[in-house]
């Protein structure tokens, strides 16, 4: 099976793209919040997973978005298993990752806790990823990229300062437009080489995706999802749109947690608009990048990073038991870098590793080869809130982060 497929040894850049559907067919627990106990009640918009596996040199890397929260308990190492043997891949060389939303299956595969039709999806959800990969990388051919920058206002942090009823500042999970944030929208253009053909339309945006709250019932691809289904369809010619969420630790759609997808009365479902709004700058943007070349090389590096931790207590580490080692991945492919970390990280963090990259452009990717939970910044702290109470982490570890990220880019 995976003798079929060499690392092409020449020197032209080249990429192939697949899709696959990866909708449950069954009713099945979603993933993200605790609360929400009962099982799936239809679909709203399908869930996909998408690749784009470039090859250089030998060198392979292959960037895979699955429209779901991420990959907890243990499941990444599971899926990540399948993949690199199957396809013949280097740890390195795959992003396996989600979006975030919350919305979709959670992926189990074992523990008295998971709903036996998870179990049943995950399953076959590996095996459609196994194929989607393959897919990808036995359609590569030469093609040439371009990297555009865009912004949008669909995100927002989303710790709001409130005083308790002793008159205490605290920090709730709400909106926060006095808080920094990151809007880039980052585009990655593929087109073929030979006739100059779109064959995919990448982006990062800085966002949950979690517009929809844990009343809702409904499967969907949340705000990225429905960005994605939107560039796809707008730009028509079978292009796929891989979405991935950038540093988005702190960060919710401007329009959060709703119950459902509202239509009385022409109103436009949150989701909707917002994964539109998203969709259409990534046109915006995509349209506007003129400049594509063919350079390598594709490169790739990846480590677990010991990030300081606290002292969890008993509800703390039961908490935690669904998170894995935190793992970081970086890649290139000619002067585009890839950081992919395996949490969710403040957007602070991404900003400070865009900024100290060594590349022209560092596309940042959170969700991606593991779950290691949130990393919020040494500040945040001291303010306190959900992120820093759930983090297993202490306050050092952001800075830890950003170097280790950077000193990996470094060595590409
Ligand atoms: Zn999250």
């Amino acid at each position: 099976m995976a003798a079929d497929l060499p690392a092409r040894g020449d020197d032209a850049l080249r990429a192939g793209v697949a899709v696959t559907d990866i909708t449950p067919k069954k009713p099945v627990t979603l993933a993200g919040y605790g609360s929400r106990k009962d099982l799936s009640q239809g679909v709203h918009d399908p869930l996909s997973a998408r690749a784009v596996a470039f090859e250089q040199g030998g060198k392979r890397l292959v960037l895979l978005s699955t429209d779901l929260i991420g990959f907890y308990k243990g499941t990444a190492e599971v899926v990540r298993k399948a993949i690199l043997s199957e396809c013949r891949l280097q740890p390195s060389e795959l992003f396996l990752c989600g979006i975030h939303t919350h919305s979709a299956p959670t992926p189990a595969l074992a523990g008295s806790e998971a709903h036996p039709n998870n179990i049943e999806y995950t399953e076959w959800l590996t095996r459609r990823l196994v194929e989607v990969v393959r897919e990808a990388l036995g359609r590569a051919t030469p093609v040439r990229i371009g990297f555009g920058s865009g912004s949008s206002p669909v995100g927002i942090n989303r710790r709001q300062p409130f005083l308790d009823k002793d008159g205490k500042p605290q920090i709730k999970l709400g909106r926060n437009p006095n808080a920094m944030t990151d809007r880039e929208v980052q585009v990655l253009k593929i087109a073929r080489a030979d006739k100059g053909e779109l064959a995919a339309v990448l982006f990062a945006y800085a966002t949950h995706s979690t517009s929809l709250g844990p009343k809702n019932y409904i499967v969907s691809g949340d705000v990225h999802g429905l960005a994605e289904q939107f560039v796809e369809k707008h730009l028509g010619g079978g292009v796929v749109t891989p979405a991935f969420a950038g540093a988005s630790g702190d960060i919710d759609p401007w329009c959060r947690v709703l119950p459902e997808f509202k239509t009385a009365n022409g109103w436009i479902p949150e989701p909707v608009l917002l994964g539109t709004l998203l969709g259409e700058e990534v046109v915006d943007v995509a349209n506007a990048i003129q400049k594509l070349d063919a350079n390598g090389p594709v490169r790739s590096a990846m480590k677990v990073v010991d990030l300081p931790r606290k002292t969890l207590d008993e509800a703390q580490t039961k908490a935690a038991s669904i998170l894995s080692a935190f793992h970081l991945t970086v890649g290139r492919v000619g002067d585009v870098a890839f950081v992919g970390l395996g949490g969710e990280v403040f957007n602070e963090i991404g900003r400070a590793i865009k900024t100290a990259s060594p590349f022209p452009h560092t596309v940042i990717i959170t969700h991606c080869n593991g779950a290691g939970g949130y990393v919020p910044t040494k500040q945040s702290y001291d303010d306190g809130g959900y992120e820093v109470k759930t983090s297993p982490y202490l306050p050092a570890a952001a800075e830890q982060l950003v170097q280790e990220a950077v000193r990996l880019l470094r060595g590409l």
